[in-house]
C-alpha cells in the first residue's frame, strides 16, 4: 500500500467510496464521475501503478479481477448485453490515478469504437 496513493486510501476506508464487489485481492466501487450508466472501477488490493507494471507476482491479482469483472456483471444484469473494459496505461492514455484500475463500462450501446 501506498501512503499517497487515493485508491490505496479507498481501500483501507480511509476516503469513501460506494462499494460493489470485494475478495481477498479485489475491490470494485462505483466510479464518481460516471462516463456510462453503470461505470465500475476495478482495482488490486495491491499498489500496482499501472498495467506497465505488472510481475509475475501479480498474476493472482491480474486474474481475480477478470474474474470479478465477470461476477459483478452477473450480479449487475448486464452479463448478456455485455460490457466494456478500458485500462488506461502510462501519460499517452491520460491514466490519472497511478494505481492499476480496470474500467467496467456498462448499460448503453457503445457508439463509438477505437479499436
Ligand atoms: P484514469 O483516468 O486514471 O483511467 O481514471 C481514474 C478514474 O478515477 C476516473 O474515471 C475518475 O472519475 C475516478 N476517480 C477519481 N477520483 C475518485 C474518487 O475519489 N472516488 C471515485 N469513486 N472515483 C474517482
Ligand atoms: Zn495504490
Amino acid at each position: 500500500m501506498e501512503k499517497d496513493c487515493l485508491f490505496c486510501k479507498i481501500i483501507k476506508g480511509e476516503i469513501p467510496s460506494t462499494k460493489v464487489y470485494e475478495d481477498e485481492f479485489v475491490y470494485g466501487f462505483k466510479d464518481i464521475n460516471p462516463a456510462a450508466p453503470i461505470h465500475i472501477l476495478v482495482i488490486p488490493k495491491k499498489h500496482i501503478d499501472s498495467l506497465s507494471c505488472i510481475t509475475d507476482e501479480d498474476e493472482k491479482y491480474i486474474w481475480n479481477i477478470h474474474k470479478a469483472m465477470n461476477k459483478i456483471a452477473e450480479e449487475y444484469g448486464f452479463k448478456q448485453n455485455g460490457y466494456r473494459v478500458i485500462v488506461n496505461c502510462g501519460k499517452d492514455s491520460g491514466q490519472e490515478v497511478m494505481h492499476l484500475h480496470y474500467h467496467l463500462l456498462a448499460g448503453m450501446k457503445f457508439g463509438e469504437k477505437i479499436v
